[in-house]
């Protein structure tokens, strides 16, 4: 192993970051993480603190289940690696498939299509809807509609359809035919609605005004995060997502759940859809699905669409889209022993009161803070803390303090996340009460130091 400061220098002079300038790590070195155990990081230094970012949403088991890392590992002794383009297989790919149709059977889930991640899933989701409509004869069904302040990763599709701009402007043009509806976000929202409700209603009614002004004949899918992630852990009304899926159904528009983040556990139930009492007709998943220790994501159909796949003639129906590593061996094996890991521990239910305990602790800070604009959060392990510099005009907090609440609150024995002027959480599932006390603890710590 090369010294600290070969590391740092060579990942200044190589290394280019996701989501970050590449001569940053030239002024700021970043974290390096050289070990973890439990829920806890190490760095180079030996600092060791809670993770409650979850590596990046994805470590539900947390960083040391061996169940998992001991079916990767023979997997690799096994076969470490074949195409699942059609014409071959693999057993634990077809295990896997098994696997997470059962898991996803209530939510109406029958067949997986896997992809290496979830920006991958959310492409491959977006052109079965047109191929879906293709298919049924409705060709000019070609639209997608989806929500301000959401996130569906970083390819051309995903980044059309997402919801923020920082992730849009610079690349433009995007795919063209996507439209966006404001966010359940009663912080801020252009109808300065505060009942999350009545915004429910107003997202409902507006998402009726933009089918009417397109035509519902020109529009494939909606797709929509059932709580919103990247963009500051939003939480919708109860009512919203069901709104919105009868607005689809009236107008035979599907709907995708993007459950990148909200599947497996992460919102308290084992999907977000199902959180709230809906059944789409497509979802995406990733992320918790290896726990984060093997690349892997997928595409779920619901018979619905299923069906038409099914029944369409040869030329028609084949799917002109797929990864080298779809299906990959040595990730389907993870898939299969994540799957029974996360259901043998039921992680949904820790998840659920932990995470009412990390919100409960945040609002008990926000009495104490008054640059703590918003608590959002209550919904499993997913809490989002927006900051202000003034809370009655709501200005967002500057760069600079919230990079100093970060490494102030990494100090005091927690990694968060920052997401523009917002504290983003997502502990691994598998947390106790003890370490969610910490990281309360290093937040205050942190805000103390703003
Ligand atoms: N959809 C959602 C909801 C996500 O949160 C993410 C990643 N954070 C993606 C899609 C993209 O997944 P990936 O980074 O694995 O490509």
């Amino acid at each position: 192993m090369k010294d600290d400061n070969f590391l740092r220098e060579m990942n200044a002079r190589h290394l280019w970051h996701p989501m970050g300038h590449p001569g940053e790590a030239q002024v700021n070195a970043p974290k390096i993480i050289k070990s973890a155990e439990g829920v806890g990081i190490t760095d180079i230094d030996g600092h060791r603190v809670i993770d409650a970012v979850g590596g990046l949403w994805c470590v539900n088991l947390g960083y040391s289940n061996d169940v998992v890392k001991q079916a990767i590992s023979d997997q690799l002794f096994q076969l470490p690696y074949y195409s699942s383009f059609a014409g071959t297989t693999n057993p634990p790919a077809i295990e896997a498939s098994y696997a997470v149709q059962d898991f996803f059977a209530e939510d109406g889930m029958t067949r997986v299509f896997f992809t290496s991640g979830g920006s991958d899933a959310v492409d491959t989701a977006l052109r079965m809807a047109r191929q879906y409509h293709r298919l049924r004869g409705e060709p000019t069904r070609t639209k997608f509609i989806s929500l301000k302040k959401g996130y569906h990763g970083t390819h051309w599709g995903g980044a059309s359809v997402n919801g923020n701009n920082r992730f849009r402007i610079t690349y433009e043009p995007l795919l063209p035919g996507c439209y966006h509806l404001p966010s359940p976000y009663t912080y801020r929202n252009p109808f300065h609605e505060t009942d999350p409700a009545k915004l429910a209603q107003n997202i409902a009614a507006a998402f009726e005004d933009e089918i009417a002004f397109q035509d519902p004949s020109t529009i494939a899918a909606f797709i929509m995060e059932p709580i919103q992630g990247a963009g500051g852990v939003i939480v919708p009304d109860p009512s919203f997502m069901k709104l919105m899926r009868e607005v689809c159904d009236r107008h035979g528009i599907l709907m995708i759940s993007d459950e990148v983040i909200c599947g497996f556990g992460r919102t308290g139930d084992w999907t977000g859809a199902r959180h709230w009492g809906v059944k789409p007709d497509m979802m995406t998943i990733a992320k918790g699905i290896t726990s984060g220790y093997f690349p892997v994501g997928g595409v779920l159909v619901g018979d619905k669409v299923a069906d038409v796949f099914e029944n369409a003639p040869a030329a028609d129906g084949a799917i002109w889209t797929g990864y080298t590593y779809s299906a990959h061996p040595v990730g389907a094996a993870g898939v299969v022993a994540c799957l029974s890991e996360t259901l043998r521990l039921d992680t949904k239910t820790n998840a659920a009161a932990r995470g009412t305990q990390l919100y409960e602790g945040v609002c008990k800070l926000a009495e104490k803070y008054d640059i703590i604009g918003d608590v959002r959060g209550g919904h499993g392990l997913m809490t989002g803390i927006e900051l202000v510099s003034d809370r009655a005009a709501k200005t967002p907090m500057d760069n600079d303090t919230m990079k100093r609440i970060h490494q102030a609150t990494y100090e005091a024995g927690t990694m968060v996340r920052l997401g523009a002027h917002n504290i983003l959480m997502s502990p691994p599932l598998v947390i106790s009460e003890a370490e969610v006390d910490q990281i309360i603890a290093s937040l205050d710590a942190g805000f103390a130091a703003a």
